[in-house]
């Protein structure tokens, strides 16, 4: 039995069956067949399905709960992102439980004042001085400690609490930025803030950056918004529209984790896009793997020969960030030069990286 509980959410059911190794060869070709390649409107769109399963009576003995242990090993395919399908374990039902207990508290850390920004400096590769800033999440929990973005986003995403929060984010960043120009940090041209998926699939992000940047007296040339290359060919069609939109505006856009989502080339000349963030995976391999370094190297020309600014993502060591001088990327962001610190750090860090070396 097929059936479609909504949205992209779909149940088989399968009778008569004892051994995971019975389920195998059905979950391949599902997966299989899921995974071709879909024509739409004459463009190629990809999809990967995730598979969790359970079995009656072990996993289970009625439908509530088969339905929900199913749930919990289709979420841990997700998070781990590779294979297609797994199959139910009881710990899995320990990381289930973590989740919604993360889900439930997140739900107010906005207002209990949980969340902050920290932000990491990004350098001219030339100069060395600080250009810019990334404003990155975090949670302040009031029993687990901080709690890093890659655990808190997912859940915000799946919730639509990203919604609030990124704006939150957006507005605080801003306000970061007007505090530092009158401090005089005035060599700090960019603030950079990221935008998720379902911000630019709401119609309403031009107008909310309108009103944040006129909240906040900031240009519109000084905010960077960065959306992720999955985000971005998520729906090309309503991402040229809003970046348009913004790009009008006088705001940077930026593509960031860019190399790691499916990105057409086509739609990258017609994204309105300033900037390419490469994603730190290629960073951390150019001393070890020839092919991440030769990734790197036909990023930066690409982005150079559209016209693109350069962001390398992630530069640790001094031999990756010589690689990228070389290469004439234009601006690094890492942990060799910097973590992403607290505001008043942060403040302090670009005072310091603020002559021509
Ligand atoms: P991202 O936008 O690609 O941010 C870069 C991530 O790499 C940050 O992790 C940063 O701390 C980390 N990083 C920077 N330099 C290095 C390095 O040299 N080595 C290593 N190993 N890592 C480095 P973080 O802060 O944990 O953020 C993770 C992701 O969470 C971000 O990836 C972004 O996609 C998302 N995120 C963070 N803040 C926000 C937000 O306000 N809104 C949205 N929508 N997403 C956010
Ligand atoms: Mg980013
Ligand atoms: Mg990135």
């Amino acid at each position: 039995m097929l059936a479609r509980l909504g949205g992209d959410e779909f149940v088989v059911v399968v009778h008569d069956v004892n051994l995971e190794q019975e389920v195998e060869p059905l979950a391949k070709t599902i997966a299989h067949a899921l995974s071709q390649p879909y024509k739409v409107s004459g463009y190629e769109l990809h999809t990967s399905p995730s598979m969790g399963i359970s079995f009656y009576p072990a996993n289970g003995e009625n439908a509530d709960t088969l339905m929900r242990n199913a749930d919990a090993a289709m979420y841990h395919v997700k998070s781990q992102g590779r294979n297609n399908y797994q199959f139910f374990t009881s710990e899995m039902n320990h990381v289930a439980i973590e989740r919604l207990e993360l889900e439930n508290s997140l739900h107010s850390a906005l207002e209990r004042n949980e969340m902050f920004l920290n932000y990491q400096p990004q350098i001219d590769i030339k100069t060395g001085n600080v250009v810019g800033m990334e404003a990155l999440m975090r949670w302040m929990h009031p029993t687990r400690g901080l709690v890093m973005p890659d655990q808190f986003i997912p859940i915000a995403e799946e919730t639509g609490l990203i919604l609030p929060l990124g704006e939150w984010a957006l507005r605080t960043a801003c306000q970061q930025f007007r505090s530092w120009q009158k401090a005089g940090l005035t060599h700090i041209k960019l603030m950079a803030v990221n935008i998720s998926v379902l911000q630019l699939q709401r119609g309403d992000l031009p107008a909310l950056v309108a009103s944040v940047l006129s909240e906040t007296r900031m240009s519109a040339e000084n905010l960077e918004l960065e959306i992720t290359e999955s985000a971005a060919m998520k729906n090309p069609q309503q991402t040229i529209e809003v970046l348009n939109t913004l790009s009008k505006m006088g705001v940077r856009l930026a593509i960031d984790d860019f190399g790691t989502g499916h990105s057409s080339l086509n739609y990258l000349k017609l994204f309105p896009i300033h900037c390419l963030k490469l994603d730190g995976s290629f960073v951390r391999g150019i001393e070890s793997d020839s092919n991440d370094a030769a990734i790197c190297d036909a990023s930066i020309t690409l982005a150079h020969n559209l016209g693109l600014d350069v962001v390398a993502e992630g530069v640790e060591t001094a031999r990756q960030y010589e690689y990228l001088k070389e290469h004439k990327c234009g601006k690094i962001q890492g942990y060799f030069f910097s973590k992403a610190l607290s505001p008043d750090d942060a403040g302090a860090f670009a005072t310091l990286h603020s002559f021509a070396r």
